[in-house]
């Protein structure tokens, strides 16, 4: 792995580079090839890795979640800076072994599996499968056993709560998600009787974007608590134990960027007490906008800019359908400005004027905009601006179809910081 050239000498901390400042000759630069586009930065996304790894000092193995963001140029790598990966889908396991990924690294989770994606996991030699429910169990047993092979199976357990500071839960309430805990310890024994799996340990992943360490850490304390518990029912010898980390970013001015060191410095003693039991394995952080989305921009171009009514609109080539997430449609319950700045103007700081401005896309809806009363210099036709921290659920997330409007463009900024196309959705042909 190549050293961090993107961040400034002698940042250490997730926070100072959360909020480093992108070059704007690189982001003019992407743009120059057509707006709206992504662009990731793959030195950045190296840099954020190491740090991962540094602050845990080897405590833990990281692991990515494909849904985050499946392009297949930070796919490929992100092959030499995390362990494994996590796919959520039969599409997102093709989409990983087509960009290098040996299926034996990568696990499968997700609700509403079907017979076939299934199938097709274990026929590419899937290594961990994580059942959320016994009838998972059963369809994974009975397609093991007809392929003739004994399938590693992870349990997904779904907490009976989720500490408070997380944006997104998936557990502590009725749930889609995983096993219950209530129910666990019955749920286990049958699946570790099935003839043709082999429970080789516990998947947990209750809730996300949560920038509070205290709360993290709490979260990780019950999912270590309740693997302990279920370990007797596994499988003999180390298990496996993933912890679907919920590591949140600052996507918000207002937001306080989490401070991984204390989460990092008060989990150790717990990640050193169940070392210390053997009993498991080295866990793995699974995780995915905390890896790369400060290592992505949007960029979109205004295209007019309107006075009504007392306010400034500024109408951008990409909205809604191009960034889903940053217009509040995704998961947000009341919608926040993305950080972002104008490229090569003032971000609002004490050098030059700045004015409230609403940004919209494309759509004919009232429902797409992009930001509201964001302050920003006097805006014109043609001028770009770049959305911050959409380096995960950006275009996979968005929809790209609707109205058809060109598809957001991606990019990546490689190690040696030259920027390179990495397009692969479909682009039609839909005019520019
Ligand atoms: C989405 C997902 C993740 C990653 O969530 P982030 O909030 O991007 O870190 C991890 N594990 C599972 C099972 C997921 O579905």
């Amino acid at each position: 792995m190549s050293p961090p050239a993107a961040e400034p000498a002698g940042v250490v901390d997730g926070a100072a580079c959360d909020l480093s400042p992108p070059d704007d000759a690189m982001l003019a630069r992407a743009a120059a090839g057509g707006t709206p586009v992504y662009l990731y930065d793959l030195r950045r996304v190296a840099a954020r890795a190491a740090r991962l790894r540094a602050a845990f000092g080897g405590r833990v193995g990281l692991s990515f979640a494909v849904k985050a963001n499946p392009n297949p140029a930070l796919l490929r790598a992100l092959g030499g800076m995390v362990d494994g990966l996590d796919v959520s889908s039969g599409g997102e396991l093709a989409q990983a072994t087509a960009a290098g990924w040996d299926a034996g690294r990568i696990s499968f989770t997700g609700p509403a599996k079907r017979d076939p994606e299934i199938r097709a996991a274990l026929a590419a030699g899937i290594g961990d499968l994580v059942v959320e429910s016994l009838a998972e169990a059963r369809a994974a047993d009975a397609i093991a056993g007809g392929m003739g092979l004994r399938q590693s199976v992870l349990a997904r357990i779904a907490p009976d709560r989720v500490p408070k500071g997380f944006g997104d839960q998936m557990a502590g309430r009725p749930s889609p998600f995983g096993i219950d805990a209530e129910e666990a310890a019955d749920t286990l024994a049958q699946i570790a009787a099935l003839p043709n799996l082999r429970l080789a340990g516990l998947h947990f992943y209750s809730g996300t974007q949560c920038l509070r360490a205290e709360a993290v850490v709490e979260n990780w304390r019950i999912f270590i608590a309740l693997a302990r518990a279920l370990a007797p029912l596994c499988a003999d010898g180390p298990l496996r134990l993933i912890l679907g980390a919920g590591l949140g970013i600052p996507y918000h001015l207002t937001d306080t960027p989490l401070d991984l060191s204390a989460v990092a410095g008060d989990i150790a003693p717990d990640l050193d007490a169940l070392a210390a039991e053997g009993r498991f394995a080295r866990p793995v952080l699974e995780l995915g906008r905390y890896l790369v989305g400060p290592a992505g921009w949007f960029l979109t171009r205004v295209v007019a800019v309107k006075d009504s009514r007392g306010q400034r609109i500024a109408l951008c080539d990409g909205g809604m359908n191009a960034h889903l997430a940053a217009s509040g449609h995704f998961g947000m319950v009341i919608h926040r400005n993305y950080r972002l700045h104008l490229v090569g103007g003032s971000d609002g700081g004490s050098d030059g004027e700045t004015e409230p401005v609403n940004l919209t896309g494309p759509l004919c809806t009232s429902i797409d905009r992009l930001a509201q009363g964001a302050m920003l210099p006097r805006l014109d036709p043609g001028a770009l601006i770049a959305l911050h921290m959409s380096g995960a659920y950006g275009p996979t997330t968005s929809p790209v179809h609707f109205i058809s409007h060109p598809i957001p463009r991606e990019a990546v900024v490689t190690e040696g910081g030259e920027i390179v196309a990495a397009d692969w959705l479909p682009q039609s042909d839909r005019p520019r």
